[in-house]
């Protein structure tokens, strides 16, 4: 089995990560909203894809820190 970790699995390509921690989320990872839906955030850029509830903070799943959703990327989304 491969231990190297490839790009592909993380959202973003890698480019995302918790600015306290330095953790990498995954697609496979989720978060929690308060409307019981749970989807990745990043896919979405932080937007709830079922209540429509905009987070502007989000927290990581390793360190439990919240951090602006913005501060996350290390490179701006083209185009946003
Ligand atoms: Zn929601
Ligand atoms: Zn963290």
């Amino acid at each position: 089995m491969k231990q190297e970790e490839r790009l592909d699995d993380f959202v973003g390509g890698g480019r995302i990560r918790c600015p306290k921690c330095a953790w990498r989320p995954r697609k496979a990872d989720r978060w929690s909203c308060r409307c019981g839906c749970a989807w990745n955030t990043f896919d979405t850029g932080g937007q709830c894809p079922q209540c429509h509830r905009q987070w502007r903070h989000t927290q990581c799943l390793r360190c439990q820190g919240w951090s602006p959703h913005e501060d996350w990327y290390t490179e701006k989304p083209a185009g946003a």
